[in-house]
């Protein structure tokens, strides 16, 4: 039986992955990097590596892309010579980027006559191809459907999420912001337990067993937002309010650095100036969305 063929463009740790993956899967895949000298780290018979670029297209009717950004994916594409190659075939793009950078490119494949998928990983590359890799696809279903052996190569829970291209990057920077408020809580409370000289390990387990809170705040907000109705029975944005400038004499008694406390506390008063000390803290979407 003919194996199905995929090309992959960009072997950075993450594209790398993708390859090892695909090829894992059985497919047939072809591979081209800026830096030629990642292709000769698969294994032999691994992959098939493409003398140059427009090879590496001419290879497979679906091209994975996993380069640093869409700038460089637009570099490589946008060149007349590749672009009268690319009628019928998929772009499967796994470059991280913006919704509406997912939109021009998806409306720029429609032009040259190729599908676009664009695809957000939430994983890392040694997840991919296990149970726990993540996807989040956005694009045409029927675009989706094709690349079908290519998706469930790669793994996990992948799963089209939406027809608009921009939906996978705009859920994905969503998460990542949630990611990243924690990343960072997490090392200011670090701080305040290594300068009061609180166990680190007990910091961790507190934290764990405080998961299905952070759960309840989850559903909570996402339900007040959704109603526009910001009564809470739990807390207010003033009891809040409070908490954060405790947090703040904390950190100033202790000499650490203040500035993500500062930040969260000056969200509070603005919110409490706005009038709403009486209500869930989840009022203060409406400075997060601030649209005029
Ligand atoms: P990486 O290891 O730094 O690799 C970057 C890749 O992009 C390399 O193949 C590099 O080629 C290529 N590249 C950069 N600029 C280029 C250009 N102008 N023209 C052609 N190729 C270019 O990064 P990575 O971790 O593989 O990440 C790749 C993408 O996956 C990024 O968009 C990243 O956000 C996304 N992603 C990564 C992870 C992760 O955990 N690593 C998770 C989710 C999403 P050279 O080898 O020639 O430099």
């Amino acid at each position: 039986m003919t194996k199905e063929k995929v090309t992959v463009i960009g072997l950075g740790l993450m594209g790398s992955a993708l390859a090892r993956a695909l090829s894992a899967a059985d497919l047939e895949v072809t591979v081209w990097n800026r830096t030629a000298a990642k292709a000769e780290l698969f294994k032999p018979g691994e992959v098939q590596i493409a003398d140059t670029f427009a090879d590496a297209v001419r290879a497979s009717d679906i091209i994975v892309v996993c380069v640093r950004d869409y700038e460089a994916t637009a570099d490589l594409f946008r060149v007349e010579p590749v672009e009268d190659e690319l009628a019928g075939k998929a772009i499967v793009q796994l470059s991280t980027g913006t919704p509406l950078k997912a939109r021009e490119a998806s409306e720029w494949a429609k032009v040259v006559g190729a599908t676009h998928l664009d695809g957000e990983i939430m994983a890392f590359p040694d997840a991919i191809g296990t149970d726990g890799c993540a996807i989040l696809y956005s694009g045409d279903r029927s675009g989706f459907e094709a690349c079908g052996n290519v998706v469930q190569a790669f793994g996990g829970t992948s799963q089209l999420i939406g027809a608009d291209p921009g939906m996978a990057a705009a859920l994905s920077n969503a998460v990542l912001s949630i990611y990243f408020s924690f990343a960072f809580g997490l090392l200011n409370g670090a701080a305040i337990c290594d300068a009061e000289k609180v166990p680190l390990p007990l910091f961790r387990e507190l934290v764990q067993s405080l998961f299905p809170v952070f759960d309840d705040v989850l559903s909570r907000s996402v339900d007040m937002i959704s109603a526009d109705d910001y009564e809470s029975e739990h807390s207010t944005l003033e009891t809040s309010a409070g908490a954060l400038a405790q947090i703040a004499a904390v950190g100033r008694d202790a000499g650490l650095d203040g500035r993500l406390v500062e930040c969260m506390r000056i969200y509070a008063a603005e919110g409490l100036e706005a009038g709403f000390g009486s209500v869930g803290n989840a009022v203060l979407f409406k400075q997060f969305r601030n649209r005029q």
